[in-house]
Protein backbone atom coordinates (compact mmCIF):
# COMPACT_ATOMS: atom_id res chain seq x y z
CA UNK A 1 0.00 0.00 0.00
CA UNK A 2 1.53 3.12 -0.81
CA UNK A 3 0.27 6.15 1.44
CA UNK A 4 0.11 10.04 0.65
CA UNK A 5 1.77 10.46 3.98
CA UNK A 6 2.98 9.27 6.80
CA UNK A 7 3.43 10.75 10.48
CA UNK A 8 6.27 8.37 11.99
CA UNK A 9 7.20 7.61 15.84
CA UNK A 10 3.91 9.41 16.72
CA UNK A 11 2.84 9.43 20.09
CA UNK A 12 -0.82 9.47 19.66
CA UNK A 13 -3.60 9.80 22.03
CA UNK A 14 -7.57 9.71 22.15
CA UNK A 15 -10.53 10.23 24.65
CA UNK A 16 -9.39 6.41 25.82
CA UNK A 17 -6.22 5.59 24.79
CA UNK A 18 -2.27 6.53 24.62
CA UNK A 19 0.38 4.53 22.05
CA UNK A 20 2.89 5.20 20.28
CA UNK A 21 2.72 4.16 16.31
CA UNK A 22 2.89 5.71 12.66
CA UNK A 23 -0.07 6.93 10.52
CA UNK A 24 -0.82 6.04 7.35
CA UNK A 25 -2.51 9.07 5.63
CA UNK A 26 -4.61 8.44 1.90
CA UNK A 27 -6.57 11.42 0.32
CA UNK A 28 -7.43 13.09 3.68
CA UNK A 29 -8.28 10.09 5.47
CA UNK A 30 -6.64 7.67 8.23
CA UNK A 31 -5.62 4.37 6.01
CA UNK A 32 -3.66 2.38 8.78
CA UNK A 33 -2.39 2.84 12.43
CA UNK A 34 0.72 0.69 13.15
CA UNK A 35 4.95 0.59 13.32
CA UNK A 36 7.04 0.55 10.66
CA UNK A 37 4.24 1.90 7.71
CA UNK A 38 6.47 1.13 4.32
CA UNK A 39 5.16 3.26 1.39
CA UNK A 40 4.96 6.58 1.74
CA UNK A 41 4.85 9.43 -1.24
CA UNK A 42 5.70 11.93 2.13
CA UNK A 43 6.99 11.34 5.58
CA UNK A 44 6.60 13.52 8.90
CA UNK A 45 8.78 12.59 11.84
CA UNK A 46 6.90 13.38 14.96
CA UNK A 47 9.63 11.63 17.13
CA UNK A 48 8.72 13.28 20.68
CA UNK A 49 5.75 15.00 19.79
CA UNK A 50 2.21 14.55 20.37
CA UNK A 51 -0.28 13.86 17.68
CA UNK A 52 -4.14 14.37 18.91
CA UNK A 53 -7.35 14.86 16.75
CA UNK A 54 -7.84 18.22 15.28
CA UNK A 55 -9.79 20.10 17.58
CA UNK A 56 -13.54 20.95 16.75
CA UNK A 57 -15.05 24.22 18.12
CA UNK A 58 -18.59 23.53 18.77
CA UNK A 59 -19.60 27.28 19.22
CA UNK A 60 -18.06 30.41 17.50
CA UNK A 61 -19.39 33.18 15.78
CA UNK A 62 -17.89 33.95 12.44
CA UNK A 63 -19.46 36.44 10.09
CA UNK A 64 -22.52 36.89 11.95
CA UNK A 65 -25.21 39.71 11.93
CA UNK A 66 -25.87 40.63 15.59
CA UNK A 67 -28.65 41.48 17.63
CA UNK A 68 -27.09 45.33 17.54
CA UNK A 69 -26.59 45.20 13.79
CA UNK A 70 -22.91 44.62 13.49
CA UNK A 71 -21.31 42.01 12.18
CA UNK A 72 -18.49 39.80 14.33
CA UNK A 73 -14.93 40.87 13.11
CA UNK A 74 -13.93 37.74 11.66
CA UNK A 75 -15.02 35.94 8.06
CA UNK A 76 -14.91 32.77 6.97
CA UNK A 77 -11.30 33.17 5.82
CA UNK A 78 -9.46 34.79 9.19
CA UNK A 79 -11.60 32.47 11.37
CA UNK A 80 -10.81 29.09 10.03
CA UNK A 81 -7.36 30.07 9.63
CA UNK A 82 -6.93 31.19 13.44
CA UNK A 83 -8.70 28.25 14.36
CA UNK A 84 -6.11 25.91 12.52
CA UNK A 85 -3.45 27.75 13.97
CA UNK A 86 -4.49 27.18 17.47
CA UNK A 87 -5.13 23.35 16.36
CA UNK A 88 -8.66 23.68 16.11
CA UNK A 89 -9.82 21.55 12.39
CA UNK A 90 -13.51 21.98 11.90
CA UNK A 91 -15.76 24.61 13.69
CA UNK A 92 -19.47 24.88 14.07
CA UNK A 93 -20.37 28.62 13.62
CA UNK A 94 -24.31 29.74 13.34
CA UNK A 95 -26.92 30.92 10.80
CA UNK A 96 -29.05 33.16 12.57
CA UNK A 97 -32.34 33.94 11.47
CA UNK A 98 -33.80 37.33 11.47
CA UNK A 99 -37.31 37.70 13.29
CA UNK A 100 -39.90 37.73 10.36
CA UNK A 101 -37.91 36.17 8.22
CA UNK A 102 -37.00 32.76 6.52
CA UNK A 103 -34.72 30.13 8.70
CA UNK A 104 -33.37 28.29 5.14
CA UNK A 105 -32.59 31.84 2.97
CA UNK A 106 -30.75 32.34 6.47
CA UNK A 107 -28.78 29.29 6.44
CA UNK A 108 -28.14 29.27 2.58
CA UNK A 109 -27.01 32.90 3.14
CA UNK A 110 -24.37 31.90 5.65
CA UNK A 111 -23.33 28.64 3.74
CA UNK A 112 -22.57 31.14 0.85
CA UNK A 113 -20.42 33.44 3.22
CA UNK A 114 -18.58 30.47 4.14
CA UNK A 115 -17.74 28.91 0.25
CA UNK A 116 -14.49 29.73 -0.79
CA UNK A 117 -13.74 31.17 2.13
CA UNK A 118 -12.91 28.42 4.90
CA UNK A 119 -9.60 26.74 4.93
CA UNK A 120 -11.02 24.03 7.60
CA UNK A 121 -14.26 22.36 7.85
CA UNK A 122 -17.03 24.09 9.25
CA UNK A 123 -21.14 23.27 9.90
CA UNK A 124 -24.12 25.31 11.11
CA UNK A 125 -25.96 25.15 14.02
CA UNK A 126 -29.82 26.72 13.09
CA UNK A 127 -30.48 29.92 15.95
CA UNK A 128 -34.48 29.75 15.58
CA UNK A 129 -35.23 33.39 16.73
CA UNK A 130 -39.08 33.28 15.64
CA UNK A 131 -40.66 29.85 15.19
CA UNK A 132 -43.94 30.72 13.24
CA UNK A 133 -45.97 27.40 11.80
CA UNK A 134 -44.04 27.63 8.70
CA UNK A 135 -40.54 27.37 10.48
CA UNK A 136 -41.88 24.66 12.38
CA UNK A 137 -43.90 22.72 10.18
CA UNK A 138 -41.61 22.89 7.08
CA UNK A 139 -38.47 24.58 7.18
CA UNK A 140 -36.89 23.36 10.18
CA UNK A 141 -38.03 19.41 9.08
CA UNK A 142 -36.72 19.95 5.98
CA UNK A 143 -33.48 21.71 7.29
CA UNK A 144 -33.05 18.66 9.88
CA UNK A 145 -33.70 16.03 7.01
CA UNK A 146 -30.80 17.94 4.68
CA UNK A 147 -28.59 17.49 8.08
CA UNK A 148 -28.53 20.33 9.92
CA UNK A 149 -29.09 18.73 12.85
CA UNK A 150 -28.65 21.24 15.44
CA UNK A 151 -30.95 23.93 16.90
CA UNK A 152 -30.03 27.13 19.13
CA UNK A 153 -32.54 28.47 21.34
CA UNK A 154 -31.69 32.03 23.42
CA UNK A 155 -33.70 32.72 26.86
CA UNK A 156 -32.28 36.21 26.56
CA UNK A 157 -31.71 39.06 23.89
CA UNK A 158 -34.65 41.25 22.84
CA UNK A 159 -33.85 40.34 19.37
CA UNK A 160 -33.24 36.67 19.66
CA UNK A 161 -35.27 35.16 22.45
CA UNK A 162 -37.85 32.77 22.76
CA UNK A 163 -40.24 32.84 25.80
CA UNK A 164 -40.56 29.26 27.61
CA UNK A 165 -44.11 28.17 24.94
CA UNK A 166 -41.83 28.66 22.13
CA UNK A 167 -38.78 27.06 23.29
CA UNK A 168 -41.27 24.20 23.98
CA UNK A 169 -42.32 23.74 20.70
CA UNK A 170 -38.89 24.08 19.37
CA UNK A 171 -37.75 21.56 21.82
CA UNK A 172 -40.57 19.36 20.74
CA UNK A 173 -40.21 19.78 17.07
CA UNK A 174 -36.15 18.55 18.01
CA UNK A 175 -37.41 15.45 19.53
CA UNK A 176 -39.80 14.53 16.92
CA UNK A 177 -37.29 15.14 14.03
CA UNK A 178 -33.89 14.23 15.92
CA UNK A 179 -31.87 17.19 16.17
CA UNK A 180 -29.73 18.58 19.35
CA UNK A 181 -30.84 22.03 21.06
CA UNK A 182 -28.20 24.37 22.52
CA UNK A 183 -29.48 26.57 24.54
CA UNK A 184 -28.16 29.96 26.26
CA UNK A 185 -29.43 30.24 29.67
CA UNK A 186 -29.90 33.52 31.34
CA UNK A 187 -32.89 35.03 33.10
CA UNK A 188 -34.14 37.64 30.46
CA UNK A 189 -36.46 39.27 33.11
CA UNK A 190 -34.08 39.56 35.92
CA UNK A 191 -30.92 40.92 33.90
CA UNK A 192 -33.47 43.44 32.73
CA UNK A 193 -34.70 44.48 35.98
CA UNK A 194 -30.92 44.40 37.42
CA UNK A 195 -30.11 46.57 34.13
CA UNK A 196 -32.55 49.23 34.67
CA UNK A 197 -31.56 50.04 38.36
CA UNK A 198 -28.25 49.60 37.80
CA UNK A 199 -28.81 52.63 35.10
CA UNK A 200 -30.99 54.85 36.48
CA UNK A 201 -28.02 54.99 39.53
CA UNK A 202 -25.65 56.42 36.98
CA UNK A 203 -23.79 52.76 36.52
CA UNK A 204 -22.57 52.77 33.45
CA UNK A 205 -19.08 51.12 33.62
CA UNK A 206 -18.41 48.10 31.66
CA UNK A 207 -18.08 46.29 35.30
CA UNK A 208 -21.66 46.68 36.02
CA UNK A 209 -22.05 44.15 33.56
CA UNK A 210 -21.17 41.48 35.67
CA UNK A 211 -23.02 43.01 38.25
CA UNK A 212 -26.18 43.02 35.74
CA UNK A 213 -25.99 39.37 35.41
CA UNK A 214 -25.35 37.56 38.75
CA UNK A 215 -24.38 34.05 38.53
CA UNK A 216 -27.87 33.29 40.04
CA UNK A 217 -30.05 34.42 36.79
CA UNK A 218 -27.88 31.57 34.97
CA UNK A 219 -28.87 29.33 37.48
CA UNK A 220 -32.32 30.28 37.04
CA UNK A 221 -32.50 29.83 33.85
CA UNK A 222 -30.68 26.72 33.45
CA UNK A 223 -32.67 25.17 35.80
CA UNK A 224 -36.03 26.20 34.07
CA UNK A 225 -33.72 25.23 30.92
CA UNK A 226 -33.95 21.71 32.00
CA UNK A 227 -37.17 21.25 33.50
CA UNK A 228 -38.37 22.27 29.90
CA UNK A 229 -35.99 19.17 28.49
CA UNK A 230 -37.56 17.18 30.97
CA UNK A 231 -41.07 17.86 30.45
CA UNK A 232 -40.60 17.22 26.63
CA UNK A 233 -38.33 14.65 26.88
CA UNK A 234 -35.60 15.84 24.66
CA UNK A 235 -31.57 16.14 25.51
CA UNK A 236 -30.01 19.62 25.28
CA UNK A 237 -26.72 21.38 25.27
CA UNK A 238 -26.04 23.93 27.72
CA UNK A 239 -23.84 26.75 26.18
CA UNK A 240 -20.93 28.85 27.72
CA UNK A 241 -21.62 27.70 31.39
CA UNK A 242 -20.14 30.60 33.72
CA UNK A 243 -20.81 29.78 37.29
CA UNK A 244 -20.93 27.04 39.94
CA UNK A 245 -24.76 27.21 40.34
CA UNK A 246 -25.54 26.57 36.77
CA UNK A 247 -23.46 23.75 36.85
CA UNK A 248 -24.83 21.95 40.17
CA UNK A 249 -28.06 21.99 38.49
CA UNK A 250 -26.88 20.19 35.18
CA UNK A 251 -24.89 18.11 37.72
CA UNK A 252 -28.44 17.01 39.50
CA UNK A 253 -29.94 16.50 35.88
CA UNK A 254 -27.60 14.32 35.04
CA UNK A 255 -27.27 12.63 38.32
CA UNK A 256 -31.20 12.05 38.03
CA UNK A 257 -30.57 10.61 34.36
CA UNK A 258 -31.16 12.98 32.16
CA UNK A 259 -29.59 13.89 29.21
CA UNK A 260 -28.35 17.05 29.95
CA UNK A 261 -24.87 18.60 28.18
CA UNK A 262 -22.75 21.59 28.81
CA UNK A 263 -19.98 23.08 28.00
CA UNK A 264 -17.53 26.08 29.36
CA UNK A 265 -15.24 28.26 27.79
CA UNK A 266 -11.94 29.23 28.96
CA UNK A 267 -13.05 33.02 29.68
CA UNK A 268 -14.86 31.12 32.59
CA UNK A 269 -11.67 29.10 33.73
CA UNK A 270 -9.27 31.99 33.13
CA UNK A 271 -10.94 35.58 33.82
CA UNK A 272 -12.99 36.91 36.63
CA UNK A 273 -15.20 40.03 36.81
CA UNK A 274 -12.23 41.99 37.90
CA UNK A 275 -10.75 41.84 34.57
CA UNK A 276 -14.11 44.18 33.93
CA UNK A 277 -12.82 46.64 36.47
CA UNK A 278 -9.90 47.99 34.29
CA UNK A 279 -9.45 52.48 33.55
CA UNK A 280 -11.57 54.31 31.21
CA UNK A 281 -13.05 51.50 28.70
CA UNK A 282 -10.52 48.66 28.67
CA UNK A 283 -12.91 46.31 30.56
CA UNK A 284 -14.96 46.20 27.33
CA UNK A 285 -12.35 43.84 25.94
CA UNK A 286 -13.40 41.46 28.74
CA UNK A 287 -17.36 42.29 28.43
CA UNK A 288 -19.37 38.95 27.36
CA UNK A 289 -22.30 36.83 28.11
CA UNK A 290 -22.45 35.39 30.94
CA UNK A 291 -19.45 37.53 32.25
CA UNK A 292 -16.59 35.84 33.74
CA UNK A 293 -16.94 35.13 37.41
CA UNK A 294 -14.79 34.86 40.59
CA UNK A 295 -12.02 32.19 41.27
CA UNK A 296 -14.20 30.03 43.28
CA UNK A 297 -16.23 29.57 39.93
CA UNK A 298 -13.33 29.03 38.09
CA UNK A 299 -12.60 25.93 40.52
CA UNK A 300 -15.88 24.59 40.26
CA UNK A 301 -15.75 24.89 36.34
CA UNK A 302 -12.15 22.88 36.61
CA UNK A 303 -13.79 20.21 39.18
CA UNK A 304 -16.63 20.04 36.56
CA UNK A 305 -14.35 19.35 33.57
CA UNK A 306 -12.43 16.89 35.69
CA UNK A 307 -15.50 14.61 36.87
CA UNK A 308 -17.68 14.73 33.32
CA UNK A 309 -20.28 17.35 34.50
CA UNK A 310 -19.55 19.06 31.20
CA UNK A 311 -18.41 17.23 27.52
CA UNK A 312 -17.27 20.36 25.48
CA UNK A 313 -14.70 23.47 26.19
CA UNK A 314 -15.76 26.17 23.41
CA UNK A 315 -14.39 29.57 22.23
CA UNK A 316 -17.56 31.06 21.99
CA UNK A 317 -15.50 32.92 19.74
CA UNK A 318 -17.71 36.40 19.31
CA UNK A 319 -15.04 38.60 18.44
CA UNK A 320 -15.14 42.29 18.34
CA UNK A 321 -12.05 44.46 17.48
CA UNK A 322 -11.63 47.06 20.18
CA UNK A 323 -10.57 50.24 18.68
CA UNK A 324 -13.07 49.75 15.86
CA UNK A 325 -16.29 51.95 15.62
CA UNK A 326 -17.71 48.72 14.33
CA UNK A 327 -16.62 47.06 17.27
CA UNK A 328 -16.70 47.35 21.06
CA UNK A 329 -16.52 51.35 19.78
CA UNK A 330 -19.58 50.94 17.89
CA UNK A 331 -21.60 52.96 20.56
CA UNK A 332 -18.65 55.36 21.65
CA UNK A 333 -16.28 55.12 24.44
CA UNK A 334 -18.82 55.79 27.31
CA UNK A 335 -21.30 53.52 26.02
CA UNK A 336 -23.33 52.03 28.84
CA UNK A 337 -22.64 48.55 29.61
CA UNK A 338 -26.00 46.91 28.11
CA UNK A 339 -24.93 48.71 24.36
CA UNK A 340 -21.13 47.67 24.45
CA UNK A 341 -20.94 44.67 21.92
CA UNK A 342 -20.65 41.11 23.98
CA UNK A 343 -17.86 38.71 23.54
CA UNK A 344 -14.12 37.48 23.17
CA UNK A 345 -12.00 36.44 20.73
CA UNK A 346 -10.86 32.96 21.46
CA UNK A 347 -10.74 30.40 18.44
CA UNK A 348 -6.82 30.22 18.41
CA UNK A 349 -6.06 30.46 21.76
CA UNK A 350 -8.55 27.76 22.92
CA UNK A 351 -6.80 24.42 22.95
CA UNK A 352 -3.12 25.95 23.59
CA UNK A 353 -4.74 27.77 27.12
CA UNK A 354 -6.62 24.67 28.13
CA UNK A 355 -3.47 22.30 27.36
CA UNK A 356 -1.53 24.28 29.17
CA UNK A 357 -3.90 24.98 32.07
CA UNK A 358 -5.57 21.68 32.08
CA UNK A 359 -3.02 18.66 31.38
CA UNK A 360 -0.02 20.97 31.92
CA UNK A 361 -1.70 22.01 35.76
CA UNK A 362 -2.41 18.49 35.82
CA UNK A 363 -6.25 19.37 36.19
CA UNK A 364 -6.87 17.11 33.72
CA UNK A 365 -5.71 14.07 31.35
CA UNK A 366 -4.62 13.70 28.00
CA UNK A 367 -7.75 11.49 27.48
CA UNK A 368 -10.10 14.28 29.24
CA UNK A 369 -8.61 16.66 27.13
CA UNK A 370 -8.87 15.38 23.72
CA UNK A 371 -12.95 13.99 24.94
CA UNK A 372 -13.02 17.94 26.01
CA UNK A 373 -12.08 19.57 22.98
CA UNK A 374 -12.49 17.31 20.28
CA UNK A 375 -13.94 13.60 20.79
CA UNK A 376 -17.66 14.73 22.65
CA UNK A 377 -17.91 17.55 20.76
CA UNK A 378 -17.91 15.38 17.69
CA UNK A 379 -20.36 12.78 19.04
CA UNK A 380 -23.05 15.31 20.42
CA UNK A 381 -23.18 17.14 17.09
CA UNK A 382 -23.05 13.99 14.85
CA UNK A 383 -19.39 14.26 13.09
CA UNK A 384 -18.03 11.35 15.31
CA UNK A 385 -16.14 8.68 14.06
CA UNK A 386 -15.13 10.88 11.16
CA UNK A 387 -13.96 13.69 13.60
CA UNK A 388 -12.53 13.63 17.03
CA UNK A 389 -10.55 10.33 16.87
CA UNK A 390 -7.55 8.72 15.22
CA UNK A 391 -8.87 5.60 14.22
CA UNK A 392 -8.60 3.88 10.62
CA UNK A 393 -11.18 5.57 8.75
CA UNK A 394 -11.32 8.98 10.18
CA UNK A 395 -10.81 11.95 8.59
CA UNK A 396 -6.87 12.60 8.76
CA UNK A 397 -7.56 16.26 10.69
CA UNK A 398 -4.24 15.62 13.00
CA UNK A 399 -2.49 17.98 15.38
CA UNK A 400 1.11 17.53 15.96
CA UNK A 401 2.15 19.21 18.97
CA UNK A 402 5.02 20.18 20.87
CA UNK A 403 4.70 19.99 24.85
CA UNK A 404 8.36 21.03 25.27
CA UNK A 405 8.31 24.49 23.64
CA UNK A 406 6.82 27.21 25.44
CA UNK A 407 4.69 30.41 23.36
CA UNK A 408 3.67 33.27 25.21
CA UNK A 409 0.27 34.18 24.18
CA UNK A 410 0.58 37.91 21.96
CA UNK A 411 -2.10 39.35 19.92
CA UNK A 412 0.40 40.29 17.10
CA UNK A 413 0.95 36.80 16.70
CA UNK A 414 -2.33 35.49 16.34
CA UNK A 415 -4.10 35.06 13.30
CA UNK A 416 -7.50 36.23 13.84
CA UNK A 417 -9.30 39.73 12.26
CA UNK A 418 -8.41 40.95 16.00
CA UNK A 419 -6.80 43.91 17.68
CA UNK A 420 -6.61 42.62 20.78
CA UNK A 421 -6.71 39.18 22.82
CA UNK A 422 -7.71 39.13 26.73
CA UNK A 423 -5.04 36.70 27.61
CA UNK A 424 -2.20 39.29 26.65
CA UNK A 425 0.42 40.06 28.70
CA UNK A 426 -1.42 37.67 31.85
CA UNK A 427 -0.10 34.98 29.90
CA UNK A 428 3.26 35.69 30.20
CA UNK A 429 3.19 36.61 33.82
CA UNK A 430 1.07 33.84 34.89
CA UNK A 431 1.64 30.85 33.24
CA UNK A 432 2.97 29.88 29.39
CA UNK A 433 1.51 28.25 27.00
CA UNK A 434 3.52 24.36 27.11
CA UNK A 435 2.59 23.57 23.42
CA UNK A 436 3.15 24.67 19.93
CA UNK A 437 1.16 23.42 17.06
CA UNK A 438 3.44 21.78 14.45
CA UNK A 439 1.12 21.00 11.56
CA UNK A 440 -2.04 20.61 10.89
CA UNK A 441 -3.67 18.33 8.70
CA UNK A 442 -7.36 19.32 7.62
CA UNK A 443 -9.60 18.04 4.89
CA UNK A 444 -6.33 18.20 2.28
CA UNK A 445 -5.18 21.37 3.33
CA UNK A 446 -2.16 21.34 5.26
CA UNK A 447 -0.51 24.28 6.82
CA UNK A 448 2.91 24.00 8.19
CA UNK A 449 2.30 25.98 11.55
CA UNK A 450 5.10 27.24 14.38
CA UNK A 451 3.09 29.07 16.41
CA UNK A 452 4.63 31.78 17.97
CA UNK A 453 6.73 33.16 15.27
CA UNK A 454 4.64 32.99 11.60
MN1 LIG B 1 -22.02 32.43 21.77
Amino acid sequence: MTFDLVIRNAECATATDVWHSDIGISQGRIEAIGRGLAGARREIDAEGRLVLPGGIDPHCHIDQLTSQGLRTADDFASGTISAAFGGTTTILSFAVQPRGESLRRAVDEYHRAAEGKAVSDYSFHMIVTDPTPQVLGQELPALIRDGHTSIKVYMTYDALRLDDRQALDVLDLARREGAVVMVHAESHDLIGWMTGRLLEQGHTEPKFHALARPAITEREATHRAITMAELVGQPIYVVHVSGEGSMRQIAEAQAQGLRIFAETCPQYLLLTARDLDRPGFEGAKYCCTPPPRDQDSQRALWRGLATGIFQAVSSDHSAFRFGDTKGKLAFGSSAPFNRIPQGLPGLETRLPLLFSEGVGSNRLTLNQFVALTATEPAKIFGLYPRKGTIAVGSDADLVIWDRDREVEIRAEDLHDAMDYTPYEGRMGRTWSCHAAMLYVCATNSWFHLAAGNS
